[in-house]
């Protein structure tokens, strides 16, 4: 019997444990998730001030345009205007600077012409609050501006920064990894002996743990030998937050992963009713979560998605756990096994009605690395439906937003 995904899915999320929080820099939260709400202490900006070069003045001054105006003072930002507007006056203000009392709008100095003798005219009306920022109008003071849960990008650390807040959020996790099999090589190995395999796993493993701001800690190549990898295990579940293995976890006589950690009731081998990924070792080895991938490397890549980068996001306190899909049409239609979630690896367009269309980018054999290379979606094909016909819809789970506009597109053969 196969284990339904979302079964499995639930189970790890229920799991993995939720890290502790620290404090740490703006720089250092971009990644890392906020473990507490932050509310505003103060409003931002603190005080009405000027969207424009121009001049502060008394809109009622302007309703017949041209008028000339005393220039009474020169307001830079950071200055602290000292005079009092009265009929008949303007103050010089520059971008970000506070408006003077009794000033209500601005006018752009485009708007303006300088006049001997420290005057200037002022060519358009102005009406009260043109080209005022009011105070809080960026952030009101007590109002909650990022809930708990949130993954910080460098806007969020930005708007904490000019909060003067420092970001508390949930440690980011140590993530132990390894590649299992007696066939693996070294990647630099320029020349492969027969049967002997690159390994490519842990390339991908650690491009998609750092992506995800994870620490990660290399173990290499482990051969196809239990004692070995429980020796290795032994050590990778110090101060760690889990393990990921690849390969040795299906059928074979020499999977050793599963061999060797079948003996431990913590953790449980499946077939998870999906393609690539099926076969699937997950539980705790000494607390730690223990995540036994597949080996054939398209395999790693879905199920690391499925499964474990969900599950590191939950550790870090995300409330947002799994990419973002969108209905599209799958051009090339398929025939796929109607027992498992299948996920295809496919290339998306947008065509000129915004619609989304999918191709598939290559072999869909879980050994085809290439065609995941190329794909910037999984086509997600449930359980029961088999076959698409060329034009269905399926979803597509966004693993990469493709960049647009060619540098040739921009520039032409500048
Ligand atoms: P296994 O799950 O160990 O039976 O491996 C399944 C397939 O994936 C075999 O064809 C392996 O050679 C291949 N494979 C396993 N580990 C890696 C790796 N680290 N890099 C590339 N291919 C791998
Ligand atoms: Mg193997």
């Amino acid at each position: 019997m196969m284990r339904p995904l979302a079964e499995m899915q639930v189970e790890v999320l229920e799991r993995v444990p939720l890290l502790d929080e620290i404090e740490v820099s703006f720089a250092e939260a971009i990644g890392a998730v906020l473990s507490r709400d932050v509310d505003a202490r103060e409003d931002l900006p603190g005080f009405e001030n000027s969207a424009m070069d121009g001049f502060a003045v008394i809109a009622a001054d302007t309703v017949l345009p041209p008028v000339d105006l005393a220039v009474v003072d020169d307001v830079a930002a950071g200055a602290v205007p000292p005079v009092t507007l009265i009929g008949g006056t303007a103050a010089r203000i520059m971008t970000g600077a506070p408006i003077p009392a009794g000033a209500d709008a601005i006018v752009p100095v485009e708007a303006t012409e300088a006049l001997q003798g420290g005057r200037v005219r002022i060519l358009e009306a102005a009406s009260v609050g043109d080209h005022i920022r009011p105070a809080g109008g960026n952030v009101r003071a007590g109002a909650r501006v990022f809930d708990a849960g949130l993954r910080m990008r460098a806007v969020h650390a930005s708007v904490m920064a000019s909060m003067g807040v420092r970001p508390v959020v949930h440690r980011r996790p140590v993530v132990a990894m390894m590649s299992t099999g007696d066939e693996l090589v070294p990647p630099s190995t320029p020349a492969l002996a027969r049967g002997a395999v690159r390994d490519s796993n842990r390339t991908l493993m650690k491009g998609l743990l750092t992506d995800l701001g994870v620490e990660v800690r290399d173990y290499g190549i482990i051969n196809d030998d239990t004692k070995t990898f429980e020796s290795v295990l032994d050590e990778a579940v110090e101060g760690t937050d889990a393990i990921v293995t690849s390969g040795g976890v299906s059928m074979g006589a020499y999977d050793i992963v599963k061999i060797a950690l079948r003996e431990r009731s913590s953790v449980d081998f499946w077939k998870i009713a999906m393609q690539p990924g099926k076969p699937f070792g997950f539980g705790t080895v000494n607390d730690v979560p223990f995540f036994g991938l597949p080996g054939n490397p398209v395999s790693v890549f879905v199920s690391y998605e499925q499964f474990m980068r969900p599950a590191l996001l939950a550790m870090m306190g995300a409330d947002l756990l799994f990419r973002d899909r969108v209905r599209g049409v799958l051009d090339d239609g398929v025939d796929t096994n109607p027992n498992k979630t299948v996920f295809l690896r496919v290339t998306v367009e947008r065509d000129s009605d915004g619609g989304w269309h999918a191709r598939k980018s290559g072999g869909q054999s879980s050994n085809v690395l290439s065609a995941l290379a190329f794909a910037d979606a999984l086509a997600v094909v449930p359980v029961g439906t088999g076959r698409v016909e060329p034009g269905g819809t399926v979803e597509l789970e966004m693993i990469h937003w493709p960049e647009a506009r060619s540098r040739r597109e921009v520039l032409g053969d500048r």
